[in-house]
């Protein structure tokens, strides 16, 4: 079964040499390095604390090459508020200490473990039930879980104060684990999937090996899978995942109840009924119980969900903003980690990655959006994680709308499936805005000065229009190799409305290496100040201009219109 790829976090280039160490353990795992102090990471960070907490908050299981009090103290303020957590290591720049901080039970000294015999030195585990026992009894394998936690940290401690324990059930790790075993004994650890009250003595851990086939019609779906597994005698923490038809795909039910019981939901093809549903993925169910709309199988051995059947695929247009990492938008980052395959202009995708060994890229032409649109819905509709990257915002002259384009001219039911969500980002006339200070503080418009896709004619009556209604104006695509004239005219445009003093921004790379930013005069401005990678951004009549102490200018536009309020 799969487990989180870790993040090696490092800063300096002294550690790289121990990062690549370990990432020959986990070769999925990308090395974060401080941007300007590290050559050569997989990904550049420029801010320490904000990068760990992120990865933190993301359930991603972080191997910091520094000092473990660095670590805590910047994951401090997160660690009262969250319940589970990720695994969390401080490994000594030279690879000669490996310390597991947090993460007991999310398998932090599993990886404590890995990391130091791979580095030959001796891992720091303080856990005094896993060193007597040499297994967290409270962390079971994947395809096992733990009946309760309280219950089971009480377990431990009389363990360790020399109590013995009996197994009951079919428990293979837990035969190598050194645990005091005497048959006579008042503890007892059971394994097994029925229903049952732990009693006072008792550790319960059910493996994962139930499948239920559902149908998505079923009224209150929740509680009539409760109720029949109540019925069966069959404990629900034992559920492996839940099974649909693919037709039921994008039900909303279906999503809930599996949100409900926190278990993974995967789709087969359609068939008769659910208990052919089950058959069809289980070759020997122990036992099977069931009714129309409920098929409940057990297996013998614990489920992978990712074995069974297909997931939902999933379709996310995302906004990589101007470009500085600083300036994604969380969620952004968090999707393109599960992406298994990512689609853009070739420049985008580039600026989007690195990209671990197992993520697939498809980089195309900048033209070619409808295609991409729909190579994106066909990879998704096979049940993957598919990531479509513009700069700026999405929705900003970008991939957001082909995308929706491609599915509204769509018959295909398994593209309409699909889990679409449109992710933001902070669009170029924003970021350069936010960095002259707000000239797009009142009404503005965004125009692009690109007739590619629509014809000159509507762009110079746009202009006209929003010019002469003094909205403040930010233009993108405003020239190109290929459309040189048309910069020059929409300036003549403006020009009919606005005074030569009208301030303008151009702001060129924003948020990327090399950006420049200029405050001058629509006077001033010429067309060769500009290139197709500049933001334009044109005052209206009640912009101001102001210097600022670093030598530059402020330049905004105040919220009131007319006379100033008092
Ligand atoms: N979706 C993008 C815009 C795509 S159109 C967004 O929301 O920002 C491309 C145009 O955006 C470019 O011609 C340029 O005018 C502007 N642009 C994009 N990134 C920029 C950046 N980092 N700095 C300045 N302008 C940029």
């Amino acid at each position: 079964m799969l487990r989180p790829i870790p993040a090696i976090v490092i800063l300096g280039n002294g550690s790289l040499a121990t990062a690549r160490k370990i990432q020959q353990i986990y070769p999925d795992a990308l090395i974060h390095g401080l941007a300007e102090r590290v050559e050569g990471a997989d990904r550049l960070y420029r801010e320490f604390g904000a990068t760990l907490r992120e990865l933190y908050l993301q359930d991603t299981p972080i191997i910091a090459l520094c000092a473990a009090g660095i670590v805590i103290r910047t994951l401090a303020p997160l660690l009262l508020e969250k319940g589970a957590e990720p695994p969390v290591l401080a490994v000594a720049e030279d690879g000669s200490a490996v310390v597991p901080l947090l993460g007991g039970l999310g398998g932090v000294n599993v990886l404590a473990r890995e990391i130091a015999a791979h580095l030959d030195v001796a891992p720091a585990i303080t856990t005094s039930g896993e060193l007597r026992f040499g297994t967290c009894l409270l962390n079971p394998p994947a395809g096992y879980t733990l009946g309760d936690l309280e219950l089971g940290k009480r377990f431990v401690s009389d363990l360790l104060a020399g109590e013995t324990v009996r197994i009951e059930g079919s428990a293979p790790w837990l035969a190598q684990a050194q645990l005091p075993q005497d048959k006579e004994a008042r503890l007892t650890v059971h394994v097994g999937h029925a229903e049952r009250m732990a009693c006072a003595d008792e550790l319960l851990i059910y493996p994962r090996n139930v499948l239920i086939a559902v149908a998505a019609s079923t009224d209150d779906l929740s509680g009539a899978i409760r109720q029949a597994l109540h019925q069966a005698g069959i404990a629900v923490q034992s559920v492996a995942c839940l099974l649909a038809v693919d037709t039921d795909m994008a039900n909303v039910t279906l999503r809930e109840t599996s949100l409900e019981l926190g278990v993974p939901l995967r789709f087969a093809d359609a068939v008769a009924d659910v208990g052919e549903l089950v058959r069809g993925v289980i070759a020997h169910p122990v036992c099977l119980f069931g009714n129309d709309a409920i098929a409940i199988a057990v297996a013998e051995e614990p489920l992978d969900p990712l074995q069974i059947g297909r997931p939902r695929g999933r379709l996310a247009v995302i906004g990589l903003g101007p470009g500085a990492c600083e300036l994604m938008v969380p969620a952004v980052k968090a999707e393109l980690a599960r992406a298994n395959d990512v689609l853009g202009y070739e420049t985008y995708v580039r600026m989007a990655g690195p990209f671990r060994a197992d993520q697939v890229m498809h980089c195309t032409d900048n033209r070619e959006e409808m295609q991409r649109a729909r190579h994106a819905f066909q990879l998704a509709a096979q049940g993957r994680s598919v990531v479509v990257v513009s700069s700026g915002d999405p929705g900003v002259f970008a991939m957001a709308a082909a995308v929706l384009e491609a599915l509204h001219e769509s018959t295909d039911p398994a593209w309409h499936s699909v889990d679409l969500e449109i992710l933001p980002g902070v669009s170029a006339s924003l970021a350069t805005a936010a960095q002259a200070g707000a000239p797009l503080g009142h009404d503005f418009c965004v125009l692009s000065l690109s007739d590619n896709l629509k014809p000159w004619s509507i762009i110079e009556k746009r202009l006209d229009l929003a010019a002469q209604a003094d909205l403040a104006l930010a233009f993108y695509n405003p020239i190109s190799r290929s459309r040189p004239w048309q910069l020059g005219q929409a300036l003549d445009i403006v020009a009919r409305h606005r005074v030569p003093e009208t301030p303008v921004v151009l702001g060129r790379d924003i948020g990327r290496p090399g950006q420049t930013l200029r405050v001058t005069t629509l006077r001033q401005l010429t067309v060769d100040q500009v290139d197709m990678r500049t933001m334009v951004l044109i005052g209206s009549s009640t912009t101001c201009v102001f210097p600022r102490s670093d030598g530059g200018q402020w330049v905004y536009t105040p919220r009131w219109y007319g006379s100033k309020p008092e």
